[in-house]
C-alpha cells in the first residue's frame, strides 16, 4: 500500500527545561525519522554550541531583517532574545514528503497554529514545577535572576497545554521518546490524513 503524502510537521514544545533538546537528541540517536529545524536566535552560544547546528545565530539586525523579508515561519521573544524558524527548511522537506520536528517555545507553537492548523502539536510537560525548577539549576547555564525569569514563562506556558493534541510526560527520556514515536506512527496512519 503506498499513499502519496505531505510529510507531517511535528511541534514539540513545552516549558524551558522540560528536556526538548534532550527528547530531540536522543530521537536523533536512535535514527526515528525526522529531520530536525535548525532555528535562528540572538541569543548568544553557550559553550560547546556551533552556528549552523545548534542554532544559526544572529544580530538583531539579521533577525530583524529576517522577519521582515518573511524568512520566519514563526518567532518569538523569549527572556531578552529572539528565537525563530527559518521557513524555507521547513516548507521543502514537508513538500517533499519528509517529516520535520520544531522544537520550540510555547508562543512561537501557537504562531505554527495559526499557519499550519494540521500540524501535530504535542507538549512536553514536566512530572511537575520543581522537577522543572532543579533541572534548569542543574544545567548550570542561567544565572538566578534568568532562572525565575524561565520560572515565571514556564507558569504560564504550563496552562497553554490545551492548544495541543498531545501530551507527553518526560518522566523518563527513553519512555518519552517512544511516546513521540508512536504518537507519529498514528498521525501517519490516520484516515484522514490521506
Ligand atoms: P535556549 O536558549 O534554552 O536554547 O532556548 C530557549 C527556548 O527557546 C526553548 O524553550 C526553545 O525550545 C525555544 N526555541 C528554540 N528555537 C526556537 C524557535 O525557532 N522558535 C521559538 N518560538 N522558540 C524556540
Amino acid at each position: 500500500m503506498s499513499f502519496k503524502e505531505k510529510g507531517l510537521l511535528v511541534v514539540l514544545s513545552g516549558p524551558s527545561g522540560v528536556g526538548k533538546g534532550t527528547v530531540c537528541r536522543t530521537l536523533r540517536e536512535r535514527g526515528t525519522q525526522l529531520n530536525y529545524s535548525i532555528s535562528a536566535t540572538t541569543r548568544k552560544p553557550r559553550e560547546g554550541e556551533i552556528d549552523g547546528v545548534h542554532y544559526f545565530f544572529k544580530t538583531r539586525e539579521q533577525f530583524q531583517k529576517m522577519i521582515e523579508q518573511e524568512k520566519l515561519l514563526e518567532w518569538a521573544e523569549y527572556v531578552g532574545n529572539c528565537y525563530g524558524t527559518p521557513v524555507d527548511y521547513v516548507h521543502k522537506m514537508i513538500e517533499s514528503g519528509q517529516d520535520v520536528i520544531l522544537e520550540i517555545e510555547v508562543q512561537g507553537a501557537l504562531q505554527v497554529k495559526k499557519k499550519f492548523p494540521e500540524a501535530l502539536f504535542i507538549f512536553l510537560a514536566p512530572p511537575n514545577l520543581d522537577e522543572l525548577k532543579s533541572r534548569i539549576i542543574g544545567r548550570g547555564t542561567e544565572t538566578a535572576e534568568l532562572i525565575e525569569s524561565r520560572m515565571n514563562v514556564a507558569k504560564s506556558e504550563m496552562e497553554l497545554m490545551q492548544n495541543y493534541n498531545y501530551v507527553v510526560e518526560n518522566d523518563q527520556v527513553q519512555k518519552a521518546c517512544d511516546r513521540i514515536e508512536a504518537i507519529v506512527l498514528a498521525e501517519h496512519c490516520r484516515v484522514d490524513r490521506l
